[in-house]
């Protein structure tokens, strides 16, 4: 290292200290990258990449990026999943004795990007971290966004999958966690795209330290959970460490328990494409699409949140939607409040660059065009006693004072650089105010002098200008030389056309204005940097009235798609049941234009109607109406009403769904082994108050098999799990269910005939649907007589063959099917079984002997 220049030996310091990421060196009006890091970051930006002298004999690799187009780059290297670390010349180099001082100022890495693309306005960018407690198996997680200072933590016990589910709310996009925690590498991949940042034991271990980083940081903690306590303070170590400075907009730690919210697996969300559409996970077609109608982009990212975690607490979700229905009876209103909100800024992300000390004078304009709408937001509020709404928000703290000191000291529409004056306003400032006062009074003197020399020297066309090498001077064309006034002027520079003097007089005020300019400007800067910190104490309030606007905003959506399409309150009952009235696909019914939606009634209960069979041909609409209930309950969950007539509804605490060949192709598994993944997550964890929707389980494997599985997972749900539950099926033997369990019903879709052709009728009614319909189908569509006959000869055959199976009792039939290999010398198996193919159904097998269902 000795023979390195100094420069490069104290870049080499500091990279030792960044080793994970690429190191942005400035040097005068560049970042430099060596070494490694500039082959790398060559590469991956397309630009040079050349040599330096270091010192040594070999040249030193090297490529840079002009400063002030820097941004462009770094967000690329992010987007690339790389961190970058910004090492700034922290003191002037006119005064530096030798190497200029460097230090890194912010490491930049995608989980803490606050702009460019990564950073959609509509949607948070989170940063979260993963603390195993060992000695009590439990998982504390943190999520965070720099950009809006919003921090939650939760506690997961012992189970990695469900920290999975709870990440994938949040989608973040770095995850910061221990090393010893590596195991699990694969799974977060496969399930979250995401960038992984591991740390190592030493740092992990420092649970002391991660304690006052969290009692420091947050008032409102008082005594959490240690798991809660390390994760989060995990997570602001990283963030200090990255971000270099205080995280003033950091106020609240909100802690809270996954089990208070609606449980959704990723699987279901992704059937009931809640928030992006299962085929190309765009948010066009999903619910949030349909229900966000909001005005601000904290709106829209407050519905996405709560659409990710529907309510538990009655009390909770009536207090919305009596707030709802307030703004659905008032048209008006919701106008009014539409056209007010469509004019309030990123109120939250303002106030995390005002706390992050980057805050633009625009910034702070537009904060104040925003607070400027809150009086008569409120007054709207008022005057129309929006009660419900009004006490929800609770005191409207309109922070006027914020208000007034933007209006005094910023000018309207300001520039948006900082250094070169033009944003404080006059008046506000005495000494800003003398300055200004000389500069133009500068300025008038030199129309003065311009108007004064031309009389004297009677050139006309005499111009007084100004420019950066030279600064002022007295511009005189070719053929007015000769009136020059050699003694007073002295030349500066010739012209293709004329020539620039300047005399002493002139060179003199300049500086006084050139002076009073540059201390106008810097005096300019420093007020601006003195209001932006006056306002960055008041940070909390500010945090606090976003929340209320976004919630405003929120609740005026559902009021406003309720009132466009129709829908209606939803009512809770104790009693366990589900009683829908014409219920609708909320998006498709919406996207479906040219058929109308038939609309369905659905009744579920503790009683005689805990599951439901429901038979029909494909393309019937059994899977829309399964996800439609599921979407009903979501909606009102969430406080929005709901596409039905009526809905009185129990409030469900989790909902399970198998539905459509949603295949998790990731993973590598078989559709079936998802399809029995999934179905042993929901007989597992359902409660009596769930919901679970399955689709035609067992399809995926031999006819007698799968009929056996499906038979005994309803038979299973039906004495263990008491939850309520949709099953659609192919196996029509499986509706002689309702004949011998309580509270197992048959329903069907209902299809006629019309001109020779099918038609869909999409009308759900009771009782099972016709055996023989696939026959009709074919008779219809005109398939040979014998083929038809012969068909129902063969299904006849089954028939009976299934009665037998029936009269052998389930016990039998159920181990004859699901281990036809063990069964090989059965005779029941050789005789059915025949056409099987025996290794695909060995593969199944082995699959599903080792599902530990009952664990
Ligand atoms: P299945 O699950 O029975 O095969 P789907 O639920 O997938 O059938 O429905 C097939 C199509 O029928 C849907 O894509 C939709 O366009 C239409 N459909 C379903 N239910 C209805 C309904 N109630 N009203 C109008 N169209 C419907």
């Amino acid at each position: 290292m000795a023979t390195y220049t100094p420069m490069i030996q104290q870049y080499l310091q500091i990279k030792a200290d960044y080793p994970d990421a690429i190191l942005f060196f400035r040097l005068g009006d560049f970042y430099e990258m060596f070494f490694e890091d500039a082959e790398l970051a060559s590469r991956l930006l397309e630009i040079t990449l050349t040599g330096r002298d270091g010192g040594t004999e070999e040249r030193i690799p090297m490529c840079g990026v002009p400063y002030h187009s820097a941004n462009s780059y770094i967000h690329k290297l992010i987007e690339k999943g790389y961190k970058v670390a910004i090492c700034e010349q922290v003191e002037d180099p006119k005064q530096a004795k030798g190497v200029v001082k460097r230090e890194v100022t912010r490491v930049i890495t995608p989980g803490t990007i606050m702009d460019g693309k990564l950073v959609e306005s509509k949607a948070n960018n989170y940063i979260a971290s993963i603390f195993l407690l060992q000695h009590s198996n439990q998982f504390g997680i943190s999520i965070s966004d720099i950009s809006t200072g919003e921090f939650y933590s939760t506690i997961i016990e012992e189970d990695f999958d469900h920290v999975i589910h709870e990440l994938i709310l949040y989608q973040p996009s770095e995850i910061v966690l221990s090393k010893k925690l590596i195991e699990f590498e694969s799974v977060l991949k496969q399930y979250l795209e995401t960038n992984l940042t591991w740390l190592d034991d030493e740092i992990t271990d420092q649970q002391n330290y991660y304690k006052n980083l969290v009692y420091e940081q947050f008032q409102n903690v008082k005594e959490p959970l240690e798991a809660i306590i390390f994760s989060a303070g995990m997570l602001l170590d990283y963030l200090h460490k990255t971000q270099r400075q205080k995280l003033i907009h950091f106020n609240e730690l909100q802690i809270y328990e996954a089990k208070h919210y609606l449980i959704l697996d990723p699987f279901s969300r992704r059937n009931l494409e809640l928030t992006e559409t299962s085929r190309d996970h765009s948010k066009k077609g999903s619910l949030l699409w349909l229900l966000d109608q909001t005005e601000t982009s904290m709106g829209s990212r407050l519905l996405r949140r709560w659409l990710e975690k529907p309510l538990l607490s009655k009390v909770a979700i009536e207090e919305r939607l009596n707030s709802v229905q307030a703004l659905y009876e008032n048209p008006l209103v919701r106008d009014e409040l539409k056209d007010l909100l469509r004019e309030i800024y990123d109120i939250e992300r303002i106030v995390s660059r005002i706390s992050y000390g980057n805050a633009s004078a625009r910034d702070l304009y537009s904060l104040k065009q925003s607070l400027e709408k809150i009086p008569r937001l409120r007054q709207v509020l008022v005057e129309n006693k929006i009660d419900p709404l009004i006490q929800m928000m609770g005191e409207f703290d309109q922070c006027t004072d914020i208000y007034s000191l933007i209006d005094e000291s910023i000018v309207d529409d300001p520039p948006i650089g900082l250094k070169e004056g033009g944003i404080i306003k006059r008046g506000y400032h005495p000494k800003l105010d003398a300055y200004y006062r000389a500069s133009t009074e500068g300025k008038q003197w030199l129309q003065d002098m311009e108007r004064r020399e031309r009389e004297i020297t009677g050139i006309k066309s005499l111009k007084v200008g100004f420019n950066k090498v030279f600064g002022y001077y007295i511009e005189v064309t070719k053929s007015n030389l000769a009136q020059v006034p050699t003694d007073r002027y002295i030349r500066k520079q010739t012209l293709a056309n004329g020539e620039r003097f300047i005399t002493e007089e002139l060179k003199e005020k300049e500086s006084q204005i050139l002076e009073a300019e540059e201390k106008m400007q810097e005096l300019e800067y420093q007020i601006f940097t003195e209001v932006r910190e006056r306002i960055a104490n008041q940070n909390p309030r500010l945090q606090r009235l976003a929340q209320q606007i976004a919630i405003i905003d929120v609740l005026l959506s559902f009021a406003k798609v309720s009132s466009m399409n129709g829908y209606v309150r939803p009512q809770f009952n104790q009693e366990g049941r589900i009683r829908i009235r014409q219920g609708r696909h909320p998006v498709i019914e919406f996207v479906q234009k040219e058929t109308p939606y038939i609309p369905n009634d659905v009744e579920l209960d503790q009683e005689s109607q805990q599951i439901l069979l429901i038979t029909g041909p494909n393309m019937a609409g059994k899977s829309t109406y399964m996800r439609q209930i599921a979407l009903i309950i979501i909606m009102a969950q969430i406080g929005c009403f709901v596409p039905a007539e009526s809905a009185n509804i129990a409030i469900t605490d989790r909902i399970f769904t198998r539905i459509g060949a949603g295949d998790d192709l990731t993973s590598g598994h078989s559709t079936f082994m998802v399809e029995m993944l999934e179905t042993k997550q929901a007989i597992l964890q359902a409660t009596t108050n769930s919901l679970i929707l399955l689709d035609e389980i067992g399809r995926g494997t031999s006819t007698y098999d799968g009929m056996a599985l499906a038979q005994a997972i309803i038979e299973y749900i039906h004495d263990h799990v008491h939850a309520k539950t949709l099953f659609s099926t192919h196996y029509h033997e499986l509706t002689s269910l309702a004949d011998r369990f309580s509270r197992i019903q048959n329903i069907h879709v209902n299809v006629m005939e019309k001109d020779g052709k099918v038609v869909f009728l999409h009308k759900i009614e009771k009782g099972k649907a016709d055996r023989s319909y696939g026959i009709y189908v074919a008779e219809l569509a005109g398939l040979p007589y014998e083929v038809i006959e012969n068909a129902k000869r063969i299904l006849r055959n089954y028939e009976s063959k299934a009665r037998n199976l029936k009269n052998d009792g389930k016990e039998k039939a159920v181990q004859l099917v699901l281990f036809p290999l063990q069964a090989e010398n059965n005779q029941l198996s050789q005789t059915n079984e025949s056409r099987i193919n025996k290794e695909y159904d060995k593969e199944i097998i082995q699959q599903i002997l080792s599902l530990d269902l009952l664990n």
